[in-house]
């Protein structure tokens, strides 16, 4: 019999695979250093664990609207408006189970079969998997690290086609770490509303900013016309430490939210009842937590980036936010490690895992094979004994 082909024309998440990997050869008594999966490695803050038990002793354990709670969607209405200066009403809010979900069902409700999403390269590799499963088609944008990878109009205007339906953007960007600043996001807004195309805005790094001359802007905030074409994707799981509660959310139109909620509705009913309530605390109450993370990752930021500056074959930009590092090791390839030539970063990867026990990801599946991206949401010490093996390697490298 055969199964679904859509199904198995899709690859499972190499960042989740790497990590799980990475889990696997620690357990087995190996000294694995783990740059693979980004997840940030504080646990989340106690007044948003005591709200997850509070919901729990107070019976708030049975389903939910589908697209979450009242609380939990004035909640996200009312950060929009403090942080992003956005105006949303509750009916514009899904809540889901992870960004990850949220994305998914906005690429299931505005993709008809053969329609064309613009993502530019390098991406977090689950966008475009996503837009095959709803049966679109990802058009990848090759940007340039002398944009700082950022898309130009020329790139955007020669990606379109009649069948393009959205644009992706991640500001910060996972994996290259680099912010869009206001002049970057309103040639995208002009060139979205001149085609009426939507733009699917993945904000979910938003407050993992660590330089003072740059600032998290939303695009829908760059007016009404940009505003009725965005769909906001973001989340919990990175700013707060909460990836394992699993919540997302989408801030949209109308139309577009009611056609989330819809679907969500037969595929997952709600997201966890007491996860919604932590979010609410994680919303609504102090940020300073959040300050605090955010100071730990800029420690980590300069001292990794320091670090790759002094591997000779390394080549990375500055990261201005998130918590990657992306690093071109073309300048690797053709050398010997240990009996194995180096043609690729997957090459490189595997090197360094089975040599150095240290897990980096190959990033050919974020449209980039001659880069690595080490996640520096491990603490200095991890990053300092993972960088010393990586220099050691390099080093060993013979032509
Ligand atoms: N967007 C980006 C850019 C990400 O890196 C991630 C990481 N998982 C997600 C969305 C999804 O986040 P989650 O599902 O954990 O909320
Ligand atoms: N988003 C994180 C990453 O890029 C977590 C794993 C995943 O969801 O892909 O590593």
């Amino acid at each position: 019999m055969e199964l679904s082909k859509r199904a198995m024309s899709i690859k499972a998440s190499t960042t989740m695979a790497i990590s799980s990997r990475a889990a696997e050869l620690k357990a087995a008594g190996l000294p694995v250093i783990a740059f693979g999966a980004g997840e940030p490695d504080f646990d989340t803050p106690e007044h948003i664990r005591q709200a997850g038990i509070d919901a729990i002793h107070s019976g708030q354990t049975r389903y939910t609207p589908a697209a979450g709670t009242p609380a939990l969607r004035q909640a996200v209405c009312d950060k929009l408006k403090r942080e992003n200066g956005l105006d949303y009403e509750q009916a514009q809010i899904v809540i889901s189970n992870g960004a990850k979900h949220s994305l998914m069902n906005a690429f299931l409700a505005i993709l008809n079969e053969g329609e064309e999403v613009i993502i530019p390269a390098p991406f977090w590799l689950s966008y475009a998997e996503m837009v095959r499963i709803a049966g679109g088609v990802p058009v990848i944008i090759h940007t340039k690290k002398e944009n700082q990878f950022m898309m130009t109009k020329e790139e955007l205007e020669a990606a379109y086609t009649e069948k393009t339906k959205a644009v992706v953007l991640t500001s910060p960007s996972n994996p290259t770490g680099q912010v869009m600043d206001r002049a970057d996001l309103q040639m995208v807004a002009d060139f979205a509303v001149e085609k009426d195309i939507l733009v699917i805005s993945d904000e979910i790094y938003e407050k993992l900013i660590y330089d003072a001359d740059k600032e998290h802007i939303s695009i829908a905030s760059l007016g009404k016309e940009i505003y009725d074409r965005t769909i906001i994707v973001n989340g919990v799981s990175k700013s707060y430490a909460m990836t394992g509660w699993r919540i997302g959310y989408t801030a949209a139109p109308h139309a577009i939210s009611k056609l989330m909620a819809s679907l969500q509705s037969h595929m997952a009913s709600n997201p966890n009842s007491i996860a919604q309530a932590a979010t609410v605390a994680a919303l609504n109450g102090s940020q300073d937590c959040v300050k605090e993370m955010c100071v730990e990752f800029k420690k980590r930021r300069d001292y990794i980036f320091e670090r790759e500056e002094a591997i000779p074959m390394l080549q990375a930009l500055k990261p201005q936010g998130a918590f990657y590092l992306f690093a071109d090791v073309s300048g690797t390839y053709g050398k010997n490690s240990n009996g194995t030539v180096i043609r690729s970063a997957a090459d490189f990867a595997a090197a360094l895992l089975d040599q150095k026990y240290v897990a980096v990801v190959p990033c050919a599946d974020f449209g980039m094979p001659d880069y690595i991206r080490l996640s520096y949401a491990t603490s200095l010490e991890n990053i300092r004994e993972g960088m010393d093996r990586i220099e050691a390697m390099v080093k060993e490298l013979k032509d």
